[in-house]
């Protein structure tokens, strides 16, 4: 099998690169983005026509945390909705009949019913913070249920959690929650700094899924079989979500990578910076019913995260 993987050396890219390596059966097509910007309409039919791939999977997006999502709206829109128009829309033109879209938790409703069902997505308004990404991400499902709907593929999605791991980006501003206290902590601790400020109340509530527990999800949803995968009921809800059904506040996660990094300060909450969603957790009933669940427990996670960051970023 010949596969693209778009996106290998983003963190759930890379995670899947190495299981992928590790089974060594397929045959994995990979492009940086130096190689070939998917946002680019030619480029990526040229890709596709040259490389004719058997199946796909979109792992390639604009990421980034909650001040990143407030402060470039336009790139995560604009980049992602073209990203996934091109490559879904150029696998399908170019006769792949599977392919696997990676999305986000964050298309689901602000207000929605915790923990969060698959067919709670379109059912309200979304968080502002990052409602531009999670249009694009909305996008991407629909995009894959029309071609699935107009022209019998077979394109799946899964909607993952906040992800984190080795790989991840741990910049300061940009990051997400985990990887960004991570380094606060390191540094503090490093320092024997006083205190520690973390933003928002600390008591929004945030699931946590460790990407390598996602790049396993993502093969097994690539290898289900069609007739165990489609909702009966539902033929065009060609997605599931993936996480581990359990969500801790963000001031009980500052506490953790406080013990993981060796900080002995004191935790300070920054009012001034947004809370986002306040509660983000999946409902995980529809993967367990087809047979995975999480494997890795959050606090041995973000040890071995961060033995990595220590050895590789720090
Ligand atoms: P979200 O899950 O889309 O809201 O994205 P984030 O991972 O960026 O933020 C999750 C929560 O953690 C929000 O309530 C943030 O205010 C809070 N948070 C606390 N400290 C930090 C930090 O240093 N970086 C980020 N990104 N979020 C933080």
């Amino acid at each position: 099998m010949r596969i693209f993987l778009a996106g290998h050396s983003g963190m759930v890219g890379s995670a899947i690169a190495r299981q992928l390596s590790a089974r060594d059966v397929d045959e994995v097509l990979t492009r940086t983005h130096d190689q070939l910007d998917l946002t680019n309409q030619a480029a990526t039919a040229t890709f596709f026509a040259d490389e004719s791939p058997d199946v796909v999977i979109l792992a390639a997006a604009r990421v980034g945390g909650i001040l990143a999502n407030n402060d470039f709206p336009a790139d995560f829109i604009y980049d992602n909705l073209m990203i996934e128009a091109n490559v879904i829309h150029q696998a399908f033109a170019n006769g792949v009949t599977r392919l696997l879209n990676l999305g986000s938790s964050c298309i689901y409703p602000r207000d929605a019913a915790q923990p969060m069902r698959e067919d709670a997505l379109l059912t309200g308004p979304l968080e502002l913070t990052n409602e531009p990404y999670a249009i694009a991400k909305i996008a991407a499902i629909k995009l894959c249920e029309s071609y699935n709907r107009q022209y019998g593929v077979d394109y799946r999605s899964v909607m993952p959690t906040n992800l984190y791991g080795p790989g991840d980006n741990f910049d300061p501003i940009k990051s997400h929650v985990l990887p960004g206290l991570m380094q606060r902590f390191h540094y503090a601790a490093q320092a024997d700094a006083e205190v520690v400020e973390v933003w928002g109340s600390g008591t929004p509530r945030r699931e946590f899924l460790h990407v390598d527990d996602m790049a396993a999800a993502s093969l097994h949803v690539l290898n289900l079989p069609k007739a165990n995968w489609d909702d009966a009921t539902d033929p065009r809800s060609a997605f599931l979500n993936v996480g581990t059904g359990h969500d801790i506040s963000i001031a009980e996660l500052a506490t953790m990578l406080a013990e993981v990094t060796g900080f002995e300060g004191r935790i300070a909450f920054d009012a001034r910076k947004p809370d986002g969603t306040p509660r983000k957790l999946l409902n995980v009933s529809r993967l367990a019913e087809l047979g995975w669940t999480s494997k890795i427990g959050l606090r041995e996670g973000i040890a071995q995260t961060y033995d990595w960051y220590q050895k590789n970023v720090a």
